[in-house]
C-alpha cells in the first residue's frame, strides 16, 4: 500500500508534468485564437522561416533551453514567453494539486488554471476575451464542477456555484451599464464563469476573489500613473486582474474571509 504522502507527491508531480504539456498547447491557443485560426492545424512552425517544429524541438521548456532560445533552422530568436507560459502553467497546475489534494475537484480547477493563463495573456495582447474560449467554458466548468460535486458528495456546492455565477455576472453587468467604457462585455461574460468556480469553494471565496480583482487592478493602475506610463484615460485590460483575483479567491479566499470576520 502506498503511503498517503507518496500519493500526494505523485499527484503534484503528475499535475506539474501535465501543466508543462498543456502550457505548450496554450502557447498555440494564445497565438491562434485571437487570429481566428484553427488550434489543431497546421502544426507549429517557425514564424520567421516557416520550418515545421519537430517533436524533439517541441519539448516544453527544455527544447527552448537546449536551442538557447533560437530556431534550429534559421537561428531567429524564439520569445522567452513560450517557456515562461509552459513553466507558469506547470506551477499553477502544481498549486492546484497542493490546494485540493486527493479531490475530485482537481480537473475542474486545472481547467480554470489553463483558461486563466490563456485568457489573461490574450487580453494583455489584444484587449479581448474571446467568446471562443469564454462561452464553452460555462459548459466545461459546469460539467467538471458537477463531477466534483458527485465525487465529493457535495451537491450544495454545485447549487452555490450556480448562484454565485449569476451573482458575479449580474454585478459586472450592472457595472458596465452604470459606467460604460470602464469594463467590457467580455469581462461580464468571464465574470459568470469565475463566479461558478469561486462559488463552488464558498461564499468567502466569492467575496475575496471578486474584491481582489478590483484591488489588484486598482493597485496596478495607480502604479502605472505613478510611473507615468499611462494617463487617466489609458485603457487597462481588466481580465488579467479578474483571473488573478479569482485564483487568489480559490487558493485562500475562505481562510481570508474567516480571518476578516474574526477581526470584526
Ligand atoms: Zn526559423
Amino acid at each position: 500500500m502506498v503511503a498517503p504522502d507518496a500519493l500526494d507527491v505523485a499527484l503534484i508531480g503528475f499535475c506539474v508534468v501535465l501543466g508543462l504539456l498543456i502550457g505548450s498547447f496554450l502557447n498555440v491557443v494564445i497565438w491562434r485564437v485571437p487570429r481566428g485560426e484553427s488550434i489543431v492545424r497546421p502544426p507549429s512552425a517557425c514564424p520567421k522561416c516557416g520550418k515545421e517544429i519537430s517533436a524533439r524541438d517541441n519539448i516544453p521548456v527544455l527544447s527552448w533551453l537546449l536551442l538557447r532560445g533560437r530556431c534550429r533552422s534559421c537561428h531567429d530568436p524564439i520569445s522567452v514567453r513560450y517557456p515562461l507560459v509552459e513553466a507558469g502553467t506547470a506551477a499553477l497546475f502544481g498549486l492546484v494539486a497542493v490546494r485540493f489534494g486527493e479531490s475530485w475537484a482537481i480537473p475542474a480547477y486545472l481547467y480554470l488554471a489553463a483558461i486563466s493563463v490563456a485568457l489573461g495573456l490574450i487580453d494583455l495582447d489584444v484587449r479581448r476575451l474571446p467568446d471562443a474560449i469564454v462561452k464553452p467554458s460555462y459548459v466545461v466548468a459546469l460539467v467538471l464542477l458537477a463531477g466534483a460535486s458527485l465525487g465529493e458528495q457535495d451537491w450544495p456546492a454545485l447549487l452555490r456555484a450556480v448562484v454565485a455565477g449569476v451573482v458575479l455576472f449580474a454585478f459586472y453587468f450592472t457595472l458596465v451599464l452604470v459606467r460604460p467604457g470602464g469594463m467590457g462585455w467580455g469581462d461580464v461574460k468571464l465574470a459568470g464563469v469565475l463566479g461558478l468556480y469561486l462559488g463552488w469553494i464558498g461564499w468567502g471565496a466569492l467575496v475575496v476573489g471578486g474584491f481582489a480583482a478590483f484591488l489588484l487592478g486598482g493597485l496596478y493602475s495607480i502604479g502605472l500613473l505613478l510611473a507615468r506610463r499611462a494617463d487617466r484615460k489609458s485603457s487597462v485590460p481588466f481580465g488579467p486582474w479578474m483571473l488573478g483575483g479569482a485564483l487568489l479567491g480559490v487558493a485562500v479566499g475562505e481562510q481570508l474571509w474567516s480571518a476578516y470576520l474574526g477581526v470584526l
